[in-house]
């Protein structure tokens, strides 16, 4: 049975709005989020029709599987899309094909010859939005994952010392991260003093005199869903203006919690944390957005950002992450993940701040 049934229907329903004829999924997150089966190669050409079974184009490899997992759609051989008549089989002719931001262009390609005279049309924002909302099931993952971010976290933090370098405390993580769960959602990014000023530094050689702040943003991938969360070491003598910086942010990240509900768009709630650091000012020193969604990948919709006309919705998970960075001095960011509910937003990142 499809975990994901009502995500499939309703977007099925929306091509059929849109009078779309068959959409061609390529990206393996969107395949996943529609059918629940894992293929890297694959093609899944939704059949908008309630009669018509649509079909994952996968290679041998894949094929039991998604014959086991998803026994409502049809399997296909993806060799066969490269030949004369890719999709011959599905008889009608196709005016509206639909396609994702996964498709390479050799694949636009073949399919706009497979459909002469067809209009493509780019379907991006449907199966974004079909992914933005999480199922109960996918929260639990999600959920599970920020526990384990955050028992990480907890363990490996005790154990950073004088003399380590962002290389040695970066790995103590990713091994835990291996250990407990199946590896880094992204690459972890840990910063030693004036480092925390570059937004995604990469960790070095340079050395922690165990009294300078240390910045950890991490993320660890569990059963295929992903944790994103920062946290800042603030030494018992932080200078007065790194205490500034510090308090500033957290005040931010506690506003735009309180924030997010139900209705609020991706830009008003950008908007809070902006508008107390600015007035604290610190305005130009947050140059990135406030958050973004989680779930099968690190960084996916909705966004919480100047230009953003998301509305958030109960299920949809967001992050909360101001920041400041003042270059060749310090940086701090604070990032929590949270789900949004029906009258608020759950933080899921309980790790002390
Ligand atoms: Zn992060
Ligand atoms: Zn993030």
């Amino acid at each position: 049975m499809n975990p994901f049934g009502g995500r499939f229907d309703s977007f099925a329903a929306k091509m059929r709005a849109k009078k779309i004829d068959m959409a061609l999924l390529c990206d393996a997150c969107d395949i996943y989020a529609l059918s629940g089966a894992k293929c890297d190669a694959g093609v899944l050409a939704v059949l908008p029709s309630v009669r018509a079974k649509s079909v994952l184009y996968t290679d041998f490899r894949y094929i039991p599987e998604v014959n086991r997992l998803c026994p409502w759609l049809a399997t296909g051989d993806i060799s066969r899309l490269s030949g004369k008549k890719p999709f011959a089989a599905r008889g009608a002719v196709k005016k509206r094909i639909g396609f994702d931001p996964g498709i390479s262009h050799a694949r636009f390609l073949s399919f706009e010859k497979a459909f002469p005279g067809a209009e493509m049309v780019d379907v991006s924002a449907d199966i974004a939005s079909a992914r933005a909302v999480k199922t109960a099931g996918e929260i639990e993952k999600i959920k599970a994952a920020a526990a384990l971010n955050d028992k990480i976290w907890g363990r490996v933090e005790r154990r950073f010392r004088a003399g380590m370098t962002e290389r040695d405390m970066a790995r103590l993580l990713r091994r835990e991260m291996v250990e407990f769960g199946d590896g880094e959602a992204f690459p972890t990014i840990v910063c030693i003093g004036a480092n925390a000023a570059e937004c995604h530094h990469v960790p070095d050689d340079t050395v922690w005199d165990g009294k300078e702040p240390v910045l950890v943003d991490m993320g660890v991938t569990l059963g295929g869903y992903c944790s994103d969360m920062t946290r800042c070491i603030k030494p018992a003598r932080a200078s007065a203006a790194y205490r500034k910086v510090y308090n500033a942010v957290l005040e931010a990240n506690r506003l735009a919690a309180a924030a997010a509900k139900p209705g609020v768009t991706g830009r008003e709630l950008d908007a809070v944390a902006r508008r107390y650091l600015s007035k604290a000012g610190f305005g130009r020193a947050f140059g990135h957005s406030l958050g973004h969604g989680v779930g099968l990948e690190v960084h996916e919709p909705p966004y919480a950002s100047r230009k953003s006309d998301w509305i958030l919705e109960p299920g949809m998970t967001v992050t909360i992450e101001p920041g400041v960075y003042l270059e060749g001095n310090l940086g701090v960011r604070i990032e929590d993940l949270a789900v949004i509910t029906d009258d608020g937003c759950e933080i899921l990142s309980h790790s002390e701040k």
